[in-house]
């Protein structure tokens, strides 16, 4: 393990902070060497420290017309700008740093001391609870090590908490789907999150449970009598997230809804397939012109989800 820099993690934590990252801690990249990925190829140096950065999330509230979205994917928009912003200023200080996107998140958060990882697979922080976004960057530089573990000792499933949950089952009777197993296990095929705005089709028998859910499902997370006050926020109308605006989407709302939840999720395609399935668990007829002509569409997961949203507003929900 390198020697760390006295006072060096204070000074990163605190610009770390300006940015909205509320939680800082570090790690020796030794324990994340012991997972399968390698820190040092993705960086393109060799890191001494690897830094996570957690920047708390909200809960938002949508009217009835707007394609919910979580407000993780807003948070995470800005923690990714930000993070690259820190870089730049940890660069301006003779320091590299490579954002990781290969490193698991969750469990370098737990090793850095941030918080444990509760049943429902995701890492509790104290004041923020599982709402929240992470960031996990390599360093240059070593800096004091907030959590030291034997890294000989690792093992994935320690860093989850059980006894924080005895007792308890609420995320997995939850959820929808029935994606976790109360275990501390997810079946990603039959979470939401995972076939939202994925370009496949969605499963039929999941497409009902999509609501209006346009990214983000956290019933697991608002069952879950671990977590403190979390931040609701509520969403005014706003074009952006028009339902019928997004079954077909201009380049002017594709712009605006990629500055407010980034670009990755602001494709044209995925967008309007998924605005499709909200369209028809909403069910109103005002949808039934763009649904009938995204029902030719070229896409077939456009077509796929037009064809089930249009049946289903024109003869119900049992027909679709
Ligand atoms: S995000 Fe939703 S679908 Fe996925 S495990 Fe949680 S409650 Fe279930
Ligand atoms: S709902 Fe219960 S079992 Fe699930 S993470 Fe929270 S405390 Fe643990």
């Amino acid at each position: 393990m390198s020697k760390p820099q006295d006072g060096l993690a204070d000074e990163l934590k605190a610009s770390a902070r300006a940015l909205g990252f509320e939680l800082f801690g570090a790690i020796d990249p030794a324990d994340v060497e012991a997972l399968p990925d390698r820190p040092q190829r993705e960086a393109g140096f060799e890191p001494r420290s690897i830094a996570v950065l957690l920047m708390p999330s909200f809960i938002s509230r949508w009217q009835r017309g707007q394609a919910e979205v979580s407000g993780f994917y807003f948070i995470s928009n800005k923690a990714h700008i930000n993070t690259q912003a820190w870089i730049e200023r940890l660069g301006e200080r003779g320091i590299r740093a490579e954002r990781l996107g290969t490193v698991r998140a969750k469990s370098a958060a737990a090793r850095a001391g941030l918080g444990v990882v509760r049943r429902n697979t995701l890492l509790y922080a104290p004041e923020f609870g599982s709402f929240h976004t992470l960031q996990v960057v390599a360093l240059s530089e070593a800096i004091t090590f907030a959590c030291v573990v034997d890294h000989n000792d690792y093992d994935v499933e320690r860093l989850f908490d059980a006894n924080e949950c005895v007792g308890c089952a609420r995320c997995a009777a939850a959820c929808p789907t029935g994606a976790l197993d109360g275990r501390g296990n997810i079946n990603r095929d039959r979470c939401l999150r995972s076939h939202m705005m994925s370009g496949r089709e969605t499963p039929v028998e999941l497409r009902p449970l999509i609501g209006a859910k346009l990214m983000g499902c956290e019933a697991c997370q608002w069952a879950c009598p671990k977590q403190p006050d979390i931040p609701v926020r509520s969403f005014e109308r706003d074009d952006t997230f028009n339902v019928e605006r997004l079954l077909e989407p201009t380049r002017e709302t594709l712009d605006a809804l990629a500055e407010r939840i980034g670009r990755n999720y602001a494709r044209a395609a995925r967008v309007s397939a998924q605005a499709a399935l909200i369209a028809g668990n909403i069910g109103s007829r005002e949808y039934l012109p763009a649904l009938e002509r995204l029902s030719e569409s070229t896409d077939g997961t456009i077509r796929a989800h037009a064809r089930w949203a249009r049946d289903r507003i024109r003869f119900g929900p049992a027909k679709a």
